[in-house]
């Protein structure tokens, strides 16, 4: 009932205020997934970090291990700020929300029952995430100590993406335009500042 009458309203609302619901909802979601890559790589270098302070503690480490070690604290050290200022462009987005039937359809869609359902996995699994996989990660909630979201899909800050992947991010300039074609969806969720 509540889709046939969105299909209805569909028909009926200005091309104008189509364009706001469906700009508004291009940035909220783009936020959020700004957000869960912002945890994500948080979430992968403080694992990181610990292992390494581990190893420390049994053996030397060289030069390059203890440089990066350093750069991950140094980091990590500016995650406070990133978060910060995500929450503001979200509740930004939040307070402007527009009223309509393609905004209730983004409502619909991001509980948390249809981020894990089948299409979504799907996605994720296309995009070389954790759901191609059986470890779990996408149905698990992300351990940050930070609140709000901690169900989402992976983006390319993954850290158990990456350690499956074995690199960071496919390197660009070495794919031809197909590849890169194809690689762009998946890249869309690399964190971007
Ligand atoms: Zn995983
Ligand atoms: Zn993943
Ligand atoms: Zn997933």
């Amino acid at each position: 009932m509540a889709t046939r009458l969105r299909r209805f309203e569909m028909h009926f609302v200005s091309g104008n205020s189509k364009r706001m619901q469906i700009k508004w909802r291009q940035q909220r979601y783009d936020e959020s997934r700004k957000g869960f890559s912002i945890l994500q790589r948080e979430v992968f270098l403080k694992e990181d970090v610990e292992a390494r302070l581990k190893l420390s503690r049994t053996q030397q480490l060289t030069d390059e291990q203890a440089k990066e070690l350093r750069d991950w604290q140094k980091e990590l050290e500016t995650f406070d700020q990133k978060y910060w200022l995500h929450r503001r462009a979200l509740y930004k987005l939040i307070l402007e929300k527009p009223k309509g039937p393609w905004v209730r359809k983004w409502d619909a869609c991001s509980r948390r029952e249809a981020v894990l359902s089948q299409k979504q996995r799907m996605l994720c699994a296309a995009r070389g995430g954790c759901c191609e996989r059986e470890c779990g990660c996408c149905e698990r909630p992300l351990k940050t100590h930070r609140a709000n979201i901690k169900y989402g899909h992976c983006t390319m800050e993954c850290g158990c993406c990456i350690r499956n992947r074995g690199f960071y991010k496919p390197e660009f300039e070495r794919l031809g335009t197909g590849q890169k074609r194809e690689y762009n969806q998946a890249l869309t969720w690399r964190l971007r500042y």
